[in-house]
């Protein structure tokens, strides 16, 4: 395996494969690498001929009083699974590379990042869609990889890549999870054994929300209060959203007769943590709010 670190370098990789004819796969991370990576880069793996997995905490999605500084990496532990998975290059570029003195582009996708974890962390998906962006044009893949975990980043990456024809094929791979239901997460590491234990309680109020919407449920309103009143049975969490919105636009819906996303971020103390359940309705349309 290939250890890039300069933007040059990895830019000429790509060039020179993509003039052989080679298709490259690419799976953008920021490292401290789990099962739900492993999965994007196996499902990689399996439809591209060479395959890049970048690993870079990038600075422009964390606000100032977000956790950058103790972002876990483990450099060593990543670069040993993506070996271990068949990458070919694993991309390292450093924070100065990436945004010399004198940066200034900005990259806004507005409706798809105006609510939920855009309206709680109003710097992130501006430095999201610069990221990707930039990774793109080094990289040049033909195809990249996305978590359903982060569902609404996956939508703002469908849209940019739409909007700015940047010609590469978009796939998104469903949520791994712990036995408990809790998804996969590098800030998982950050839970004590009393906050891991109430974690999965998360994805417990969207199932049950999903549960609802297939039992017949149509009612928005009653379905978010059933998802609370799941939750509320776990002692010290914080509820920032529960929300029940269209799969495309992320817009609240009322009612639910097609198909829907559920959304989810809850605070356990400090931490924050995000999940997502789709879930099909057969018949009719989605009515927005
Ligand atoms: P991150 O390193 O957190 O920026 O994530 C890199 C990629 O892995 C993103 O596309 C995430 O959505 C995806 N990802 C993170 N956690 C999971 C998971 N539990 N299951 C599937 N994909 C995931």
């Amino acid at each position: 395996m290939k250890i890039i670190r300069t933007l040059p370098s990895m830019t000429a990789w790509s060039e020179r494969l993509r003039r052989e004819g080679v298709t490259i796969g690419f799976v953008p991370t920021m490292g401290a690498l789990h099962d739900g990576h492993r999965s994007l880069i196996r499902a990689a793996r399996l439809q591209c001929d060479a395959l890049v997995v970048s690993i870079f905490v990038n600075p422009t999605q964390f606000s100032p009083t977000e956790d950058l500084a103790k972002y876990p990496r483990p450099i060593a532990k990543d670069r040993s699974l993506c070996r271990a998975e068949g990458v070919d290059v694993c991309f390292e570029p450093t924070a100065q590379a990436m945004y010399p003195e004198g940066f200034q582009t900005v990259v806004t996708v507005p409706a798809i990042t105006k609510l939920w974890e855009g309206a709680s962390r109003p710097h992130h998906f501006g430095g999201v869609a610069v990221v990707v962006t930039k990774l793109f044009g080094m990289v040049r893949p033909h195809v990249a990889l996305f978590g359903q975990k982060d569902y609404q980043q996956a939508a703002l990456v469908r849209q940019l890549v739409q909007d700015l024809n940047l010609g590469v094929k978009i796939q998104i791979r469903p949520t791994v999870r712990e036995q408990d239901g809790l998804a996969m997460s590098s800030r998982n590491v950050y839970l004590n054994t009393d906050e891991r234990m109430i974690a999965p309680w998360l994805s417990r109020a969207l199932r049950a929300g999903k549960q609802a919407i297939e039992g017949g449920m149509k009612d928005g309103a009653a379905i978010e209060r059933s998802m609370r009143k799941t939750i509320e049975q776990a002692p010290a969490i914080q509820v920032e959203y529960l929300a029940l919105c269209d799969p495309d636009s992320l817009e609240p819906l009322t009612r639910f007769t097609r198909r829907a996303v559920i959304l989810g971020a809850i605070r356990i103390g400090s931490i924050r943590l995000i999940d997502n359940l789709l879930v099909n309705v057969p018949g009719g349309k989605n009515r927005a709010r």
